[in-house]
C-alpha cells in the first residue's frame, strides 16, 4: 500500500492499527482527512494539523459504520 508521508502514524481510534486507507481528503471539514482502517472497516476522520482525534470525529465514525458499513 502507498500511503502519503503525511499519514505516517495514523492510527485506528477502535482498534490502533496502522493499517489505514485513505477514503478522502477532505472529511468533515477541509482540515480533516477520512480514513478507513484496513483491519476492523471503521471509517474515522483524522486532523491533519494536530495528528489527534476529537470526540466529534470518534462519533461519526460510529455513527457511520453502525449505518453503512463496507460498500464495496
Ligand atoms: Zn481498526
Amino acid at each position: 500500500m502507498s500511503k502519503d508521508r503525511d499519514f505516517e502514524g495514523v492510527v485506528c481510534p477502535h482498534c490502533q492499527s496502522d493499517n489505514n486507507e485513505v477514503l478522502s481528503l477532505f472529511g468533515g471539514s477541509s482540515s480533516e482527512v477520512l480514513f478507513k482502517c484496513s483491519d476492523c472497516d471503521t471509517c474515522f476522520n483524522w486532523l491533519k494539523w494536530r495528528g489527534a482525534l476529537p470526540t466529534s470525529a470518534l462519533d461519526y465514525a460510529k455513527e457511520n459504520s453502525d449505518a453503512q458499513g463496507p460498500t464495496s
